[in-house]
């Protein structure tokens, strides 16, 4: 797959914008700030591919990037801005709601989370999105280049147990910064793509 031959395809509102053309989606979900359009360009080689630092309001719609035409990058809004009025937390949810409703639509789940953190409730409540989605998923913990050497083993074992991870679900140290994890999330991408196509 050539990751260079990435275009823009839908900003979706709702149910009826999602392609359904049986492609493999690959959907990524984090807090906002934790750096998922990073991780995206970063995968990319792309500098300002997915947007960095959007802003709260923008967060009412799943923007989909179309990947060498043969799986589609899937940007789920962030969630955890503090400022955001209620209605548009419902809408985010309504939106998420719809978007697992489909679950034949997911090939991967992929929740990005701050390495250096304990994940908040937010994020539990999207890894309970992924589990029940029944789909596989993989969990990536970005800014690893901010946390210290000694702390990496300790951090990484909270974040599993405050996710409930299966032993089954893969937990990757990446840095967007630097590149670091890179390998390791593009080959759990491939194959989960290469796995669904056999399956078509
Ligand atoms: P998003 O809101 O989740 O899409 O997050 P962005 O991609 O916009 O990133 C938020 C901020 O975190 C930006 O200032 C990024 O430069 C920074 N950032 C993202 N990933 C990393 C990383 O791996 N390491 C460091 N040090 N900063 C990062």
């Amino acid at each position: 797959m050539n990751l260079q031959n990435a275009e823009f395809l839908i900003s979706a509102a709702g149910q009826r914008d999602f392609p359904r053309d049986r492609l493999p989606q690959i959907a990524f979900a984090g807090r906002s700030n934790v750096g998922k359009s990073s991780v995206i360009n970063r995968l990319l080689c792309r500098k300002n591919f997915a947007r960095v630092g959007a802003a709260p309001g923008k967060t009412t719609h799943i923007n989909y990037f179309k990947i060498d035409g043969k799986a589609y990058f899937v940007d789920l809004p962030g969630y955890g801005y503090a400022k955001v009025p209620k209605a548009e937390k419902e809408r985010w949810g309504r939106l998420i709601e719809s978007y697992f409703a489909q679950p034949d639509l997911l090939t991967l789940g992929i929740l990005i989370v701050d390495a250096r953190h304990r994940p908040t409730a937010n994020d539990c409540t999207m890894a309970d999105w992924f589990k029940q989605s029944g789909r596989p998923f993989v969990v990536a913990a970005n800014k690893l280049d901010k946390l210290k050497k000694s702390e990496l083993e300790g951090n990484l074992a909270l974040i599993r147990e405050e996710l409930e991870l299966d032993d089954n679900v893969k937990l990757i140290p990446f840095s967007a910064e630097n590149g670091t994890g890179r390998e390791a999330l593009l080959s759990e991408i491939e194959r989960h793509i290469a796995g669904r196509s056999d399956a078509i």
